[in-house]
């Protein structure tokens, strides 16, 4: 970096001038903190910023010549955070601020052309060659789930409350894998992961892992049917009564008070 030009570093007041009309308020620049050589006749003037709703920021006013001048002009005004600046948390993409539950009714998501969640099918690009994915073809959907997304989402579902490691897991009598309520997935996901078909479980209708579990296993507690067998009977067997004096389907006052099946 080139030394400060003399003529640059002596224009103080020029600077501070320029900084006051931009600051278009009486008060707000206050007292001068440096200059810095910017290049060749090129210098920077920093002014302390005595805005009360910029505490920690300066003015920086450049300034430059041309050769042999002996007058400065004013390229650019500023205001820049210094130390101990207050300023507003580093921005961070919505896509990444996205989290669980955050779609509502009616709200559109967009996913990204390139999601690496996603890959195009084979007949769209050549040279694909995830052979796992080869198995979700021939359903018409443009795109379906890459490697990548397929391993997220494993991970995810393992790692959580699907998982084994939840505690209703932990404390299960048996793993989802024995239960008949497990309907497994179709394709890749399904060697470790079903659905769990039991309304009366935590888990219904969520994924589950094999090794997941819940009190609800179908062959935790096995218990006599609570709706027995009704009693067929066989007619063939049955006494026949003759019923004779009045009309068919229709019994007397004796014949009503006496056990069925006798004469
Ligand atoms: S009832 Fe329990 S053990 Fe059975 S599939 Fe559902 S979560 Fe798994």
């Amino acid at each position: 970096v080139a030394s400060v030009d003399s003529v640059c570093a002596a224009a103080v007041e020029v600077a501070r001038v320029a900084a006051e009309a931009e600051a278009g308020a009486p008060g707000r620049v206050g007292p001068h903190l440096g200059v810095d050589a910017e290049g060749e006749r090129v210098a920077v003037h920093r002014f302390r910023c005595d805005d009360p709703g910029y505490r920690g920021w300066y003015w920086a006013v450049q300034v430059s010549r041309v050769a042999r001048a002996r007058a400065v002009g004013i390229d650019d005004v500023v205001l820049l955070p210094g130390d101990g600046a207050l300023l507003p948390p580093p921005w961070v993409p919505w896509s990444d601020r996205l989290r669980p539950g955050d779609v509502g009714v009616g709200d559109l998501l967009p996913t990204a052309a390139d999601d690496p969640r996603l890959a195009l099918r084979v007949s769209d690009t050549e040279g694909w060659v995830d052979t796992d994915a080869w198995l979700e073809l021939g359903l018409g959907r443009p795109r379906v789930l890459s490697a990548e997304g397929r391993d997220d989402a494993a991970e995810r579902w393992y790692d959580g409350d699907p998982g084994p490691l939840s505690p209703l897991a932990r404390a299960a009598p048996g793993p989802c894998l024995g239960c008949g309520f497990f309907v497994r997935l179709a394709g890749t996901l399904g060697q470790a992961f079903g659905v769990c078909a039991n309304a009366l479980a935590p888990d219904d209708a969520r994924v589950v892992s094999v090794d997941h579990g819940c009190g609800a296993h179908s062959e935790a507690l096995v218990l006599p049917s609570a709706h027995p067998a009704p009693v067929i009977y066989d007619d063939t067997e049955l006494d026949l009564t003759e019923a004779a004096g009045h009309a068919p389907g229709s019994v007397d006052a004796r014949e009503a008070s006496e056990p069925y099946g006798h004469s």
